[in-house]
C-alpha cells in the first residue's frame, strides 16, 4: 500500500471511481520509480495507468518522470499528448 497515496489525474479518477482507485492504490507498493528506477522517496508519486485494452497496468513514478495520467494511446509509457 502506498503510505501517502498517489496523484491521479481526473480521467483516472473518473474511469476507476473512488472504490476501484482505492483498491489500486492499496495494491501498489512504494518501490522504485518505474521510469528512472530511483526510490520514490516520501513524496506522493504519480499514478500512471496504461490501458492497453487487453490489459490495464498501474504503476507509480516520480511526478517529474511521468505525469499522473490515464493512458489509452496503446503505447505503454505514452507521451503527454492528449493530456487533460
Ligand atoms: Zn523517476
Amino acid at each position: 500500500m502506498l503510505p501517502h497515496g498517489a496523484v491521479a489525474d481526473r480521467r483516472t479518477q473518473a474511469k476507476l471511481g473512488g472504490e476501484a482507485l482505492s483498491a489500486v492504490l492499496a495494491a501498489l507498493w512504494p518501490d522504485d520509480c518505474r521510469s528512472c528506477g530511483i526510490s520514490l522517496g516520501s513524496g506522493k508519486p504519480a499514478l500512471a495507468i496504461d490501458d492497453l485494452h487487453v490489459l490495464t497496468r498501474a504503476s507509480v513514478h516520480h511526478r517529474a518522470c511521468r505525469a499522473p495520467r490515464w493512458n489509452d494511446s496503446l503505447t505503454p509509457c505514452g507521451d503527454a499528448r492528449g493530456m487533460e
